[in-house]
This record gives structure tokens, sequence and C-alpha cells, in this order.
């Protein structure tokens, strides 16, 4: 959604406030395509003496396997996203504000690149999640599948077979 935030710049002190949802489902992350819901959005965008502050409150279904039991796993995200907005920068130093020369943000554009830098470096089903089994690839969540025995883990199997 692109936002018009002229009023919000011409006067201080007002306030817009506004509630969309958009589409994140065709953008893949590790042969997935995790975002299992539309992007609900509530932003809203202030001037306070001049300057202009926006904030979005996101919430959406991530859906994607387990980095551990491979199992799909289901969470629903919220993230706060607080950005400075300035109809032009000057100089180098304006990494925290966001340039809008002709009043408008590209919403989608933004959030879309925020959520994704925030998403879970590391997804567990839990955290003590138990993985797989190297060997015979069991879910050890669900089941033992006796492979844990003396011999089974395949390094210590090869070390043996050369100390023989
Ligand atoms: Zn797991
Ligand atoms: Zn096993």
């Amino acid at each position: 959604m692109t936002l018009d935030l002229r009023e919000v710049f011409l006067q201080e002190g007002s306030v817009k406030n506004f509630e969309y949802s958009f589409s994140m489902s065709d953008i893949e992350i590790g042969g997935v395509y995790p975002f299992a819901s539309p992007i609900m959005v509530k932003g809203e965008a202030s001037n306070s003496a001049g300057l202009v502050d926006i904030v979005f409150d996101v919430n959406f279904v991530y859906r994607r396997p387990c980095d551990r039991c491979m199992d799909d796993v289901e969470r629903s995200l919220n993230y706060r996203l607080v950005h400075r907005l300035a109809v032009s920068l000057q100089g180098d130093e304006n990494d925290d504000y966001i340039e809008v020369p002709d009043y408008t943000l590209d919403a989608d554009e933004l959030i879309t690149a925020d959520i994704i830098l925030d998403l879970p470096a590391k997804y567990l089903c839990r955290e003590d999640c138990r993985g797989l089994c190297p060997v015979c690839g069991a879910n050890l969540n669900e089941s033992e599948c006796g492979c844990y025995g003396e011999e089974t883990d395949p390094r210590l199997a090869a070390l043996k077979n050369l100390l023989n």
C-alpha cells in the first residue's frame, strides 16, 4: 500500500492511523513459502515538532519446518516496526531516516524488508527438540529408534574400523 503522508508532514502535531493487509505468500525462504497468512498491519504516522515517526504493528502466521526435526511448525508472529521519515536527507549520516521525497511511502516494501530481517534465525518446534536420528532418520521426539547403542554413531563406527 502506498501511504500518502502529506497532511502529516505539513501539520505539526497531526496523527494519521491506518489499517490494512497485504500478502507475502510469494516470498520463498530456504525452499519454502513460510508466510501462511496475509500480513495484518496497523500503523500510525505522527508529526511531533516537525519530525514524522511511523509505527507499524504487524502480525501474521509463519509456517516452516523445524530446523532439527523438519516437522512443520506454525506460529503467529508479531513485530513492532518503527521508522523516522524525512522529506530529504542531507549527507550520509541519516541511516536512521527513510526518505519520502513526495510524502508517499511504499509501506509493503518497507515492512517486507523489516520482517525478513526480524525473522527468528533459529526455528525450533520446541527448545529441546531432539531432531532426527542421524542413522535411520527417525523423529526422536516421537520414538526411540534404538540406534543409540554403542556402535551406532557413524563417526565412531568409522573410527573403530580404522583402529581394527
Ligand atoms: Zn523439531
Ligand atoms: Zn535411528
